[in-house]
Parts: structure tokens; C-alpha cells; sequence
């Protein structure tokens, strides 16, 4: 179901109790009721954020990774199912810092999207190009072949649990952030090829986040883009109040 989403990628930051609050705090903010707020968080942190929001109106967790196989001997991995057995709901696969730093490539993150999937996660799957493929104006190529490859062979079932962030590289923790026009251009494209590979309505049911840089203060200009559902947000995602003028922004 399209929904707007404000999610939270907290990335190798906070101690446990600074989560907790973090987490807390943004629970007891004024938000709209229609936004659907995620935090991914550390594995440590999991099941502790899991216990706050359990029982908060449209607040979930996510992981910020899993292994694409079912158990066995890869020491310091997590499974799907792990995950899934603590209540979590949701976990972000293939961002660009794990494509980056520990080599994951379309193929891998497609097993990934497929193990999370038949252990009942929605997958926030990422996306995104680096400067000199924007520069060079193949973007929108990159970008068709990372879905296509990690997302077009799932069912139409499977793939109406995905939720889709677009992220630029070059807009991620740089303070640079694409501009609406940018993002919307891309957002319609993505869209597009949902509708090419399993129709309007699914299309129309995708929700697709953008990611780089979102802040208090650009989010509102992002957000009323007609594709833009809402955002992927790291660095202003660990401060309450930011986090709550973007979640007030969808
Ligand atoms: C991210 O980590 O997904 C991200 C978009 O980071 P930032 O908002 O800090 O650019």
C-alpha cells in the first residue's frame, strides 16, 4: 500500500540508551496521524526500539541489513528470520554504504530482497547513482538496472511489500541534496517501470522514498513532489526535533 513514510536510517550511531530516547522522544511529538514512521536502527538496538514502538499508532523498526541465507555458519551475520521472530517489520537492503564498504552488487541484495521476503520483512530497497554517472547522464540506466535486477523477478505479491528509496550517492551525508526536480524526475521514471513490469495499480500502490541529505528545512519541497512519498533520512534522522519537522512536512 502506498503510504507516506518518514524513515529513519540511523546507521553506526547511538548508544542504547540515546536510542531509546531518541526513539521516545519522537514518539511523543506531534506528528500527523497518516505518516508511517521507521527506525532502523543497530542490530544491538533492535529489540529494545521493537518494545517502544510495539504498541505506538504507525511507528515501526527497521534492521539495517540481513543475510541472504536462511541460518549457518557466517559468524557475525543476522538472519531474516531473527529479525522477523522479534517483531520487527521492516529491514533497508542494498544501501549504498553496503554496496560500498562491503561489496554487495545486485545480485547478492536480490537473494537478500527474496530472504527477507519469505520471512515476512518489507524490504526497503535502495537505489541510486554516483556523481560521475549522473554527470555522465546515465542515471536513469543505472538506476532501471539496479530495480530490475533486485526486484523484478519477485512476484507481484512479493513485490507490493517493497518499499523503494531512491538515493543518490552523491546527496548521501554530503549536505548536497538532489533537487526536487531531480528526485521527482527519477521517482516518475521508477514508477514508470513498475507500471511496465506489473501495471498501473501496483504502481500506483508503490510507496518510493527519496534519500541525500533530507532536512527540516528542504523535506517540505521534496515531499510535494507528486512521486516523492516521502524520505530515507540519516544524519537528521538522529535528532528528534529535525526528524519530527520532516515528519511534519509529509
Ligand atoms: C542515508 O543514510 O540513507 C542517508 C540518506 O543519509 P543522509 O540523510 O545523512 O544523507
Amino acid at each position: 500500500m502506498r503510504r507516506k513514510i518518514a524513515a529513519g536510517n540511523w546507521k553506526m550511531n547511538t548508544q542504547i540508551q540515546n536510542g531509546l530516547d531518541l526513539a521516545q522522544a519522537v514518539l511523543e511529538g506531534e506528528r500527523p496521524n497518516h505518516v508511517h514512521i521507521i527506525f532502523g536502527v543497530p542490530a544491538t538496538h533492535l529489540a529494545h526500539v521493537q518494545a517502544v514502538v510495539r504498541n505506538a499508532n504507525q511507528v515501526f523498526c527497521a534492521a539495517q541489513n540481513c543475510h541472504q541465507a536462511e541460518s549457518g555458519a557466517y559468524t557475525g551475520e543476522i538472519a531474516a528470520s531473527m529479525i522477523a521472530a522479534i517483531g520487527v517489520q521492516y529491514v533497508i537492503l542494498g544501501h549504498s554504504e553496503r554496496r560500498d564498504y562491503f561489496g554487495e552488487n545486485d545480485q547478492l541484495i536480490a537473494k537478500k530482497v527474496k530472504t527477507a521476503l519469505a520471512n515476512g520483512l518489507h524490504p526497503i530497497y535502495c537505489c541510486g547513482e554516483k556523481l560521475p554517472v549522473r554527470e555522465a547522464g546515465t542515471h536513469i540506466a543505472l538506476v532501471s538496472e539496479q530495480i530490475e535486477e533486485a526486484l523484478f523477478s519477485l512476484s507481484e505479491d512479493d513485490f507490493r511489500k517493497v518499499i523503494i528509496a531512491y538515493e543518490p550517492v552523491w546527496a548521501i551525508g554530503t549536505g548536497v541534496t538532489a533537487s526536487p526536480e531531480q528526485a521527482q524526475e527519477m521517482h516518475y521514471t521508477i514508477r514508470q517501470m513498475i507500471t511496465g513490469a506489473y501495471g498501473q495499480s501496483v504502481a500506483n500502490d508503490t510507496s518510493i522514498l527519496y534519500g541525500g541529505s533530507v532536512k527540516g528545512a528542504n523535506a517540505a519541497e521534496l515531499f510535494a513532489q507528486p512521486d516523492v512519498d516521502g524520505g530515507l533520512v540519516g544524519g537528521a534522522a538522529l535528532n528528534a526535533s529535525e526528524f519530527l519537522t520532516i515528519i511534519n512536512a509529509l
